[in-house]
């Protein structure tokens, strides 16, 4: 077999949709709105009903969506936010930001999501907030966390940068927070032609402070009430999202049956990350574990089969903040086993085939 299995194919964003694209650009160049206009407006209703949350606001990225989605609850200086070291960078990066402290906790073996009972030893009177990490579309127990925020007065927070399409209970993941970001990065589920991302909240209070956060502390008057940021969504990134939009549910049933093609195949052989009971996974990622990663990495790649470790590296392992020298066995043990295989979903039967294939070729060995 000769043939190459791309991980991911982010240039086929425009297959079949370039005259689309093509329409949109020259809509938006007519209108001569580039930033704040009709565009960004459509895209947020569409949005906030898919998630069936109250308020969206497009930002520049899934980071910028964190650290203002925090800022508007208030989170800042002498806070503590407990989140998990098995997670992009960016979430721990984006808790910094806003001055709080991010107080790390391991993760659950069987999800790789924050463990709750890990979470409700590391509260301490300075904690105000919980941020969550759907990882590769999945969640943990959402109701552990529920009550624990409830019961200790913390705000839940949702990183639901890889979740957009997910839900717990059949409710969307991303409406169970005080607020939740969305990352509409190229590789993500949801993708734009760039950087791109969203923050949305139930609260009217938070939404009020977003809407001025993301455009300099601005309100509605024109005077600036508060320090901000610059973090608009561009009017050409919000048409080609909504351009997207209607595309989701079809790539995410896609998504869930070459998942459940893996599970099917791979039942009682290799260690599947899957989901917790309650959580219908948008199955961002697709994961598997074994302590031989590597070597089945390579043996892959040797025959054209392109994989991705998230993450090979636990946050807390890297060098900006190796230094605490924290230890998490679940998030190391993770880092060390997990490989992520192709589920894009323009991967063909034929394709995911010789993945298992390959795989199971290789763990009999
Ligand atoms: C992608 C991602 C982010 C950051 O989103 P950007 O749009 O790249 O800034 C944050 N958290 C998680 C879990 C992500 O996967």
């Amino acid at each position: 077999m000769s043939s190459r299995i791309p991980f991911y194919d982010v240039a086929r964003i425009a297959d079949g949709r370039a005259d689309d694209r093509c329409a949109d650009l020259r809509r938006v160049l007519a209108s001569g709105r580039f930033v704040f206009g009709p565009e960004l407006a459509g895209f947020e209703r569409e949005l906030a009903r898919l998630v069936g949350v109250e308020h969206a606001f497009g930002v520049k990225s899934g980071t910028d969506a964190i650290i203002l989605g925090l800022e508007a609850l208030g989170i800042g200086p002498g806070d503590e936010v407990i989140t998990t070291p098995f997670t992009y960078i960016a979430t721990v990066e984006a808790i910094v930001r806003t001055g709080a402290v991010p107080v790390l906790a391991d993760v659950a073996p069987a999800t790789l999501c924050l463990d709750p009972d890990a979470c409700a030893a590391a509260v301490t009177p300075r904690t105000r907030a919980v941020v969550l990490v759907h990882l590769f579309g999945h969640c943990g127990n959402l109701d552990r966390f529920l009550a624990l925020c409830r019961e200790r007065d913390l705000l839940l927070f949702e990183d639901a940068a890889q979740a957009l399409g997910s839900t717990w209970q059949d409710r969307p993941l991303g409406s169970f927070g005080a607020a939740a970001s969305f990352s509409f990065y190229p590789t993500k589920n949801l993708a734009a032609l760039g950087d791109a991302g969203a923050v949305v909240t139930p609260n009217p209070a938070a939404a009020e402070r977003l809407a001025q956060l993301r455009r300099h502390g601005r309100d509605d008057s024109g005077r600036h009430v508060r320090w901000g940021w610059n973090s608009r969504l561009d009017e050409i990134q919000a048409a080609f999202l909504r351009r997207a939009l209607p595309g989701l549910a079809a790539d995410t049933a896609r998504r869930r049956a070459l998942a459940a093609r893996y599970d099917a195949a791979f039942d009682g052989v290799v260690t599947v990350l899957q989901p917790a009971p309650g959580c219908d996974s948008c199955r961002h990622q697709y994961a598997i574990l074994t302590p031989e990663r590597d070597r089945l990495r390579a043996f892959l790649a040797e025959r054209g089969v392109e994989t991705a470790c998230y993450y090979p590296t636990p946050v807390h392992r890297e060098p900006v903040l190796a230094r605490a020298g924290l230890t998490f066995r679940n998030a190391e043990r993770a880092a060390r086993e997990i490989l992520n295989l192709p589920i894009r979903p323009s991967l063909a039967d034929t394709e995911q085939d010789l993945v298992i294939e390959l795989v199971l070729e290789s763990v009999r060995e």
